[in-house]
């Protein structure tokens, strides 16, 4: 038999009388589920499918108030208190459900088989450990979202911090250099000549050149 093979078509294949089919049970007379529709496909946890019909599995009787008999508590593999269970499972009490370790329960169905009261007790359970199964993803996923929106501030403030002291110490070196390349160059800070007194100082001084050549060495002496 492969996977994914609808319910209904193994039935058939077992020759199975559709009017007497009462009640479909995948997974064992204690701890198995009953199926509500035979397209619902075989899965690798598929191990039992019980087809009864009314007369070899009756509806249980409906359910009756708790009478602390303790019956469940002395059938119970893994030594829980099935009826304080089943208090706080019913009040969603689940921190206190939780505290009397509702999650180690193996939802065997012994508790509910010896039940007088004929209570679902493991289908409490079963509701009561889904519901804190995702109280605690969604406590999870807040932490988790928390602890994001935190780094990412934390990686904000300091990309701001870095962007400020990159902008402090451009300035600073900025402030150094200012008077190496704003101090006057020295050609610069000379007042524009005029040209007409530089023409009048250079026709002075060429002829004082040419007074001195006329004259010689030895007139120079004198
Ligand atoms: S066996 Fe049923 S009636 Fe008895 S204490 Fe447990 S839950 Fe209550
Ligand atoms: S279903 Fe859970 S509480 Fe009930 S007998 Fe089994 S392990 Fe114990």
């Amino acid at each position: 038999m492969r996977l994914g093979t609808p319910i209904g078509a193994l039935l058939a294949a077992a020759e199975l009388q559709p009017d007497a089919l009462d009640r479909l049970i995948m997974g064992g007379p204690m701890m198995g589920f009953a199926l509500t529709d035979l397209a619902i496909p075989v899965v690798k946890t598929t191990n039992c499918l019980i087809a009864a019909t009314a007369s070899e599995l009756p509806s249980a009787p409906p359910p009756a108030p708790c009478i602390r008999c303790g019956k469940c508590a002395q059938v119970c593999p893994m030594r829980l208190l099935p009826q304080q269970l089943y208090w706080h499972a019913r009040a969603k009490e689940y921190t206190k459900a939780t505290a009397l370790n509702l999650m180690d329960c193996i939802e065997c169905g012994a508790c509910a088989y010896v039940c007088p009261s004929h209570i679902p007790l493991v289908q409490h359970y079963r509701a009561a450990k889904g519901e804190i199964r995702d109280k605690e993803r969604d406590r999870v996923q807040s932490e988790r979202a928390k602890e994001r929106f935190q780094h990412r501030e934390a990686r904000l403030a300091q990309q701001a911090a870095d962007k400020a002291a990159r902008r402090i110490a451009r300035a600073a070196t900025k402030a150094k250099q200012a008077p190496a390349t704003e101090a006057p160059r020295p050609d610069a800070a000379q007042p524009v000549e005029d040209p007409r007194k530089a023409a009048i100082q250079a026709a002075v001084e060429r002829r004082r050149g040419r007074r001195s050549a006329d004259l010689g060495p030895a007139d120079q002496g004198d």
